[in-house]
């Protein structure tokens, strides 16, 4: 499995990470910063569990992000 971190309140709205994983990212319509599709959050900053098989698309969303506000790490 894929654990993908994200700081919501430091998104520019830059739509990098959407490029490289639309299946996983989007932007919000209502405050223009990036939602993590499935993310469960906490205080602004949210996890998902995906499968491995989104691992290099997450990795380059996360190379993509101006305010390095991603991170993805395989767990086991
Ligand atoms: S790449 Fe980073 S700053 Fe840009 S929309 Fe995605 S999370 Fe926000």
């Amino acid at each position: 499995m894929v654990r993908i971190i994200y700081h919501r309140e430091k998104c520019i709205g830059c739509n990098g990470c959407v490029e490289a994983a639309p299946e996983r990212w989007r932007i919000s319509k209502r405050d223009g910063r990036c939602v993590l599709i499935d993310g469960k959050g906490k205080k602004g900053i949210y996890q998902a569990l995906v499968s491995d098989d989104e691992y290099e698309a997450n990795r380059r969303a996360a190379t993509n992000c101006p305010s390095r506000i991603i991170k993805v790490e395989r767990v086991p």
